[in-house]
């Protein structure tokens, strides 16, 4: 089949459908703005793309002006649907396009028509893709690969029709929109066929991918204290257990709350709530550089450290035992004392799971309790302890 300005366009055409369409299907699941926004956008280009085809009907101002206006228009909308993605607020200025757009309307007949509506249509839909493409930088904020796919391709697209425009000022160029005459043309519709399919793909791993990363992070963290939950402990204690050696001991410290129950029975549930966050901030405050805490569920947190020392987990322990208790004094007024009791394990070597580990912090932990609670009792493994610490 030749490769004739129609069939491009009717291929086009198909192509812009399909993105709509699928991407569409994809904001019916996620409800996500940005892909609505998308969406629209190559609904627009398939509109703009079939009235396109009318030019050879002698339609010039459908096929040419209103045609080309779309697929600013759908440009316009890809940006939308990026700002609304980067969180950010587009100027008012770039509404003044749409007036520019409008403006072409007044120009004159003549040999330079073609050449102007030209080169007024690249520079636009130019300028709003390399816009496009700069809000996806990186600032601060790391891109998922979807992102960095999307603003390369935007970055081409602009570049193209940059290219594209300059082309119309090159004396002797021919640019006969009316004919679809003229290489530049020819080019520019086979690049559009591609820029269709290449940004729809990266739209669609854009949004994938940081939902995929917001589904990662809400199945690691406890919904209470947005600190990590027991499978991501799992997931990262690994990792921090390899470093565990003879000069380098790490330590885990299993905290629960004394009496807790007494602030759920007299203050309510949500009193109970707000003291497990309490706490979740004085861990996350607390906790030094390379440490992992983790809410286990309940009242039952976990801290887990490298580098570690007796004097290092009696000190963290301490501190956290004073603070805790502040807080809770000073909310609750309660028969029994809300306190931390704390146990604790000091090991030179890696444990051969976590669980074993949280195993013998519980044990600990039940000495704490059974010894009259608010204390930190340690279980000192390392190659010189050998023996249990009490201290409150
Ligand atoms: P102990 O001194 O022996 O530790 O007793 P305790 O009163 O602290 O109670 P225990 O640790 O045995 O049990 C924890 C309680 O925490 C049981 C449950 O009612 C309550 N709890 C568990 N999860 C939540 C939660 O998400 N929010 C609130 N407010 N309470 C919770
Ligand atoms: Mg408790």
């Amino acid at each position: 089949m030749p490769l004739d300005p129609p069939t491009m366009l009717t291929l086009s055409i198909a192509l812009a459908a399909a993105a709509a369409l699928y991407l569409a299907v994809e904001w019916g699941s996620v409800r996500e703005p940005t892909l609505l926004f998308w969406s629209a956008g190559f609904a627009t280009i398939t509109i703009g793309s079939t009235l396109a085809l009318l030019r050879g009907n002698g339609l010039l101002l459908i096929g040419i002006w209103f045609a080309n206006g779309l697929l600013v228009i759908a440009h316009w909308l890809f940006l939308l649907g990026v700002a609304r993605f980067t969180g950010t607020r587009l100027s008012r200025a770039w509404y003044l396009i749409f007036v520019t757009w409008a403006a072409l309307l007044l120009l004159p007949d003549g040999p330079l028509w073609s050449k102007i509506m030209f080169l007024a249509n690249s520079l636009l839909v130019a300028l709003l893709a390399l816009r496009a493409s700069a809000l996806l930088r990186p600032h601060g904020k790391s891109l998922s690969v979807g992102a960095v796919q999307l603003r390369y391709v935007l970055l081409a697209h602009g570049i193209f029709y940059l290219a594209k425009s300059l082309t119309a000022v090159v004396p002797g160029t021919l640019v006969d929109l009316a004919a679809f005459r003229g290489e530049i043309i020819q080019i520019s519709l086979v690049e559009g066929a591609m820029a269709i399919m290449l940004i729809a793909l990266s739209m669609t791993g854009t949004e994938r991918h940081r939902r995929e990363k917001r589904i990662a992070r809400l199945a690691a963290r406890d919904p209470l204290t947005a600190l990590y939950n027991r499978r991501a402990l799992e997931a990262r204690a690994p990792r921090l257990l390899e470093e565990v050696s003879g000069t380098q001991p790490g330590a885990l410290l299993l905290i629960d709350i004394d009496n807790f129950k007494l602030v759920n029975d007299l203050y309510g549930h949500g009193a109970g709530d707000r003291l497990l966050v309490a706490l979740s901030e004085i861990i996350r405050s607390l906790l030094p550089e390379r440490a992992l805490a983790a809410r286990l569920g309940g009242d039952e947190f976990v801290v887990l450290l490298s580098r570690a020392s007796r004097e290092r987990i009696v000190e963290l322990g301490n501190r956290l035992r004073e603070q805790f208790h502040a807080t809770a004094s000073r909310n609750f007024d309660t028969p029994e004392a809300v306190t931390l009791s704390i146990g604790a394990s000091l090991f030179d070597q890696p444990p051969t799971s976590l669980a074993a580990l949280i195993e013998q912090g519980d044990a600990a932990l039940y000495e704490s309790k059974r010894g009259g609670r608010d204390s930190i009792r340690l279980v000192d493994r390392s190659f010189m302890g050998g023996e249990g610490l009490r201290t409150d």
